[in-house]
């Protein structure tokens, strides 16, 4: 079976309707966060190894697990002194536990294990913003929530058909809010515009 992107379990577990109008309809638009996140992901991935402390640096590595039926590139592995790689997923916001991230991060991990033959217990999230480096611990259920997630992914694509929309928070940082129009069948008090709400940085 095909593998199943990095990038859409990410989006996947954020909204599933963003999963479906980026990878069903081919929908995509950049807002001033993924702006700002593609700098950092360019810079991330800007090929080539460097090597610092005993601590090897790998950019821009292709990830493939045929056994779990995933692809997709790492910004950056670190190779430890004992040649154990951990994956480190750049951000651009602030430093703020987000499952889709989690989720991202550990299925590089587990594209590692299999390609390495090791096993991975942690990785990295980077976040620009606040120049934090954040342990992401890859436990039990965060393994199973990548799995669960790649099916919904199969799924989505299967189907071919766009979730309802999410209507909630999660729609004020999404760069597909104005094609998506989470809101168009809501009706609001009178005065309340959802579109005027102030952006916060993911
Ligand atoms: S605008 Fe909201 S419902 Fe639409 S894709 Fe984005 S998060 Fe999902």
């Amino acid at each position: 079976m095909e593998e199943v992107m990095l990038s859409a379990l990410q989006h996947f577990v954020f909204c599933p309707r963003q999963c479906a109008l980026i990878h069903v309809e081919q929908v995509w638009a950049e807002n001033e966060f993924t702006a700002r996140g593609q700098q950092h992901h360019d810079r991330a991935h800007g090929g080539g190894t460097e090597e610092r402390g005993g601590v090897r640096t790998l950019r821009a590595l292709p990830l493939v697990s045929r056994q779990h039926g995933l692809a997709g590139v790492g910004d950056v592995v670190e190779l430890l002194p004992d040649g154990s790689p951990r994956p480190v997923e750049y951000k651009s916001g602030r430093a703020r536990p987000r499952l889709a991230d989690e989720v991202q991060l550990c299925a590089q991990a587990l594209c590692l294990e299999e390609m390495f033959g090791v096993s991975i217990p942690e990785g990295f999230i980077y976040h620009a913003a606040s120049h934090k480096r954040r342990v992401v611990a890859f436990t039990p259920a965060l393994r199973q929530a990548v799995l669960d997630a790649r099916d919904g992914v199969r799924d989505l694509l299967r189907r071919q058909t766009l979730p309802p929309p999410a209507a909630d928070d999660r729609c004020l940082h999404c760069s597909l809010l104005e094609s998506c129009e989470p809101f168009a069948a809501r009706e609001f008090p009178r005065g309340f515009d959802p579109f005027s709400t102030t952006l916060e940085d993911p």
